[in-house]
């Protein structure tokens, strides 16, 4: 019997003759012509940085600018995105649109009338005479413990009006793995964030570390079958690397961590991918950093090379992402919603009617 992914239109890539399911074609294929997104730090702070679950965030993050009393003015956010479209637009010639990309921090992590305020500003930017229909939706990265009702309401909210992408930072599904980032979740709470999040008409993204100290290949592989078993619409994956300023970074400095090697990363990709899917759209295959912060893997810099890497070994197998996915006993439409189990300590900050000390209306 076909399962239904086999008659999904997200599946064209197939026909293309693509490996996966690449994000820069998918939005194409969506929106009529090439979309680029413009990053914003709309001044959020993070419930790992301010205590609400714990301090000092996850031993990858340079967290040091999330002062949770930072003040970022709604018209910074407003210069970030039009400067940031003005500024692509000067380089690539053909540009149908962007998405307006809530990347540092947890960017659903504030009093949510004041998410609502950003979140607006960002898609009003289209009723101004220079950036008409400019932005064509919002890419929204959080954790999963940071999504009560009241923030996933507004988001579907938005979603009826414009495309959403919602990222969450599952990592991996193994808690050992989480604790030693200091992630201060549990798998249970991205399962209890996704089966919420479904089905409201936004795309649940997740963002995926492959090489955590620990985590054998197929601990990895397990969290590929997650993908596929908890119906996500999208992947990031990234290769652990280690950045100046964090702890992972001294520990790699130390000689006590290594990071794994470039050929083995390959490898890992091409499996993990080939049991993702074909409906899920892969964002990315790995994450890098500047040069001047990067302490290792060096060879994630090389990121074409890397790609074509990637596409070689499946050609070399003759594979493709999805080739060896097996669906789920329960379609994912069809698992049960559960209560929220966000923490005490994070839905007061959200539902709180109070301003946080960011994005005062006042500083427009
Ligand atoms: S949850 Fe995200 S923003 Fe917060 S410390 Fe971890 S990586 Fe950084």
């Amino acid at each position: 019997m076909l399962h239904p992914d086999d008659f999904d239109v997200s599946e064209a890539w197939i026909d293309e003759g693509l490996p996966i399911n690449a994000f820069g074609r998918a939005l194409r294929r969506r929106f009529g012509g090439r979309i680029q997104r413009v990053s914003i730090d709309a001044g959020f702070t993070c419930p790992n940085v301010d205590g609400a679950v714990t301090r000092g965030g996850c031993n990858f993050c340079d967290n040091r600018s999330f002062s949770p009393s930072r003040r970022v003015r709604l018209k910074q956010v407003h210069d970030q995105l039009t400067s940031g479209i003005v500024t692509v637009r000067k380089r690539y010639d053909k540009v149908a649109g962007f998405i307006a990309y809530f990347q540092p921090a947890t960017n659903t992590y504030a009093p949510v009338e004041q998410l609502r305020e950003v979140y607006e500003l960002a898609i009003g930017i289209n009723q101004e005479p220079e950036f008409t229909d400019q932005v064509v939706g919002l890419a929204i990265g959080t954790r999963p413990d940071c999504v009560p009702e009241s923030v996933l309401s507004l988001i579907q909210e938005l979603a009826d009006r414009t495309y959403v992408s919602l990222e969450y930072g599952m990592q991996t599904i193994h808690d050992e793995g989480l604790r030693w980032m200091n992630r201060a979740h549990t798998h249970a709470d991205m399962v209890n964030a996704i089966d919420r999040s479904r089905g409201r008409g936004f795309e649940m993204c997740a963002h995926v570390i492959l090489g955590i100290p620990g985590e054998t290949h197929a601990m990895m592989m397990a969290t590929a079958a997650e993908v596929g078993r908890l119906g996500f619409d999208a992947i990031k994956l990234h290769n652990l690397y280690a950045v100046r300023g964090t702890p992972l970074g001294e520990q790699v400095l130390a000689g006590e961590i290594e990071m794994m090697k470039r050929d083995d990363y390959v490898r890992t990709v091409v499996d993990f991918l080939e049991l993702v899917p074909p409906r899920v759209v892969v964002e990315r295959i790995s994450g890098d950093a500047p040069p001047d912060f990067l302490i290792e893997p060096k060879w994630c810099l090389e990121k074409s090379a890397l790609r074509l890497a990637v596409e070689a070994e499946f050609a070399n197998r003759g594979t493709r992402q999805g080739s060896r996915y097996a669906p789920p006993k329960i379609d994912p439409a069809n698992r049960p919603i559960p209560h929220d189990a966000t923490p005490e300590s994070i839905r007061s900050k959200i539902e709180t009617r109070g301003r946080l000390p960011v994005l005062k209306m006042e500083d427009r």
